[in-house]
């Protein structure tokens, strides 16, 4: 499951991990892609598109998302935050969450997401429109978002990674607070898997208790991305190095991610298991997550610069 966040985005990959691969067709999976550069055909991850029953995480913080696509919902008396989207397919199962949980998607007043790449941004647009609400989007990734995924500097020429463009009414540079009904969520600059990939931080009350939330965009690297460097992200060594200096500075309780393997949501609750706000605390996990995500990004990096 950890390779998950390596391989993110080769969806094919992704799919065959996920269903238990075999060498054989690993290998198979590695040759197609270094034939065609990217495996054919394109098969996205069942668990992208899986159905989750929608669930109370902690305090004032849902899960409406996937199975493995993180779609939060944060809820305040002045309306509610949505963060990140799966596929446009999934929207529907996005605005039945929310409703099966008993609140509004009409409610939604600002739109976040975590990076610009269609796993997590794809049903912006739809969203937008049935709601209104406000896309707020670091200022890096908001021309992926204006373009519809075209301005990737990996995926740029996938079609199957395109998605319906929209307009970023707000855009945030590191250290910006995004407000709303006395929740602030602090905007962190973690680029590197993507421009202008953020993490966000925020505190729930909860029973007497303040928990202190790390939302955080794994730094992955996605097959295909050579981290000494790419024509469109020559800095890109330089931002992984930064984004792993600066996450490894964060301080939080509760552990949440992009994607539910990420942080190992399906480990920690089953559905139908009893609220416990203390389910999600595993600074640890975290942390053991970034420092394998480190050793596979100086590895890469050294591999690429040896053979230059
Ligand atoms: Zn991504």
């Amino acid at each position: 499951m950890q390779h998950i966040v390596a391989w993110e985005h080769s969806a094919a990959s992704a799919y065959l991990l996920y269903s238990g691969p075999t060498m054989l067709s690993r290998l198979l999976l590695f040759l197609a892609t270094a034939v065609f550069g990217f495996a054919q055909p394109y098969a996205i991850p069942a668990d992208w598109t899986r159905p989750f029953p929608p669930f109370k995480m902690l305090g004032n913080v849902y899960w409406v998302g996937t199975y493995d696509l993180s779609t939060y919902l944060i809820t305040t008396p002045r309306g509610n935050i949505l963060i990140n989207t799966g596929l446009e397919s999934t929207v529907p199962q996005i605005k039945a969450g929310v409703e099966k949980l008993g609140f509004k998607l009409s409610d939604t007043k600002i739109l976040l997401a975590t990076h610009g790449h269609w796993d997590h941004v794809a049903g912006m647009a739809e969203l937008k429109k049935m709601t209104g609400a406000k896309m707020i989007m670091s200022e890096a990734d908001a021309e992926l978002l204006e373009s519809g995924g075209k301005a990737d500097f990996r995926f740029g020429d996938n079609p199957e990674s395109r998605f319906t463009p929209l307009k970023v009414d707000q855009t945030l540079k590191d250290g910006d607070k995004v407000t709303l009904g006395g929740m602030e969520l602090t905007a962190h600059l973690h680029p590197g898997h993507t421009k202008g990939a953020t993490s966000f931080s925020f505190d729930v009350r909860e029973a007497g208790k303040t928990y202190h939330v790390g939302l955080i965009n794994m730094p992955g690297i996605n097959p295909g991305v050579k981290v000494s460097g790419m024509p469109k992200f020559p800095g890109i060594a330089e931002a992984y190095a930064n984004t792993f200096r600066l996450q490894k500075e964060l301080k939080f309780d509760v552990w949440l991610s992009s994607h539910a393997g990420q942080f190992r949501m399906h480990e920690k609750y089953k559905p139908g298991d009893a609220y416990n706000p203390d389910r999600f605390l595993d600074f640890n996990g975290f942390r053991a997550a970034l420092n394998r995500l480190e050793k596979l990004y100086l590895d890469q990096l050294a591999q690429e610069r040896a053979a230059k």
